[in-house]
């Protein structure tokens, strides 16, 4: 059949969500999909998440075929962490901005020159960028993270600055900040948030912290999409002004329809809080991705090892009670040397 998804019909629509349903089961493939993603493509997904969900997801699934309908640094992070599979990405053109405002190169000379200061680095960064790191986060795990590095261990935090300010303000920790931003969630309007406010007061605002702090002096709470979505669901508040991709609404909406959703005004027109990346996944995409196992995603052998380290002391970190972070803290070796990661890599 032909999938245009401009003229589908309904009849189409249920024909391509049936094939869809088919082919997983045929190639014993699971679909990870971010919240950002198009509702339809959530709806199919047998995992939804964030992306420390998906990592998880990635890392434990015996499926043969992971489908990761988000952008490629959440791709490569689920082959990374299962190597052994076939990871598909249904747009292979679906980047991120903020991955991109890192190059390694100068990610790996702002390390030399602080070379005594621990890599802390957002899951948004490439895969080469993670290798000189020392410890990935995700905004859900970030502040744990943080909160387990010794007081007075110099930190470094990349790629996003907002989120790295406002964790370390919650802290009290000084540290350095890469000077990277999500455009997407630097397009959100202080001003006409105010306005909103005004005109919903029984509102609460629940922001991303990608935000720039004028927006996060304005919310209500504070916290990853998976932390928004609970917030949602768990406040008794009837309506919610929501400051972070509006995709995450189809799951609040389908959580709890009785409770209103509005999505936080951008500074122009309204589909610019919309992250153009995420949305190139389509459903008739995310179909021919399973139909001939395609685009897949390949990461060099030596390179995902060394990203798989910081990766999985996050994953470790994530899951560990009490004192278990202290030996994980413990194995970072320190000061940074460039070459060491450089002929691991085989590219001194
Ligand atoms: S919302 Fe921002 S950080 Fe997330 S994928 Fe889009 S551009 Fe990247």
């Amino acid at each position: 059949m032909m999938h245009d998804s401009g003229s589908a019909s309904a009849e189409d629509r249920r024909t391509l969500i049936e094939e869809i349903q088919q082919l997983k089961s045929e190639r014993n493939a699971v679909v990870l999909a971010h919240y950002y993603q198009r509702g339809e493509i959530q709806d199919v997904a047998d995992d939804i998440g964030d992306s420390f969900k998906l990592a998880q997801e990635a890392a434990r699934t015996s499926a043969d075929v992971i489908v990761l309908a988000g952008v490629m640094f959440m791709a490569e992070t689920a082959k990374i962490l299962s190597p052994g599979k076939t990871v598909l990405i249904p747009d292979a053109k679906a980047g991120c901005p903020l991955a991109d405002s890192a190059p390694v190169q100068s990610f790996a000379s702002y390390r030399e020159q602080h070379p005594e200061h621990l890599a802390l680095t957002y899951i948004n960064s490439s895969t080469e960028v993670k290798a000189f790191s020392d410890i990935i986060c995700t905004s859900s795990v970030a502040r744990k993270i943080l909160a387990a590095i010794p007081k007075d261990q110099p930190v470094l935090f990349s790629p996003d600055e907002n989120l790295g300010r406002y964790i370390g303000e919650e802290l009290d920790r000084d540290m350095l900040l890469w000077k990277g931003n999500c455009l997407v969630h630097m397009r959100f309007s202080p001003e006409k948030l105010s306005e909103m406010r005004s005109q919903h007061p029984d509102a609460k605002v629940a922001a991303h912290p990608e935000c720039e702090r004028a927006i996060l002096d304005q919310a209500d709470f504070i916290g990853s999409t998976s932390a928004i979505l609970k917030y949602s669901q768990d406040n008794p508040a009837r309506k919610f002004i929501i400051v972070t991709e509006p995709g995450i609404i189809h799951q609040m909406k389908l959580a709890d329809p009785t409770k209103e959703y509005l999505p936080a005004p951008s500074r122009g027109w309204a589909s610019e809080n919309l992250c153009r990346n995420m949305k190139k996944n389509t459903l008739e995409k995310l179909h021919d991705s399973l139909l001939h196992l395609q685009p897949e995603i390949y990461v060099d052998e030596q390179l995902a090892e060394a990203a798989r380290t910081p990766i999985q002391r996050m994953l470790d970190i994530g899951a560990a009670s009490g004192d278990e972070h202290i030996d994980i803290i413990r194995s970072i070796e320190l000061p940074f040397q460039r070459s060491k990661i450089e002929r691991q890599l085989a590219i001194a």
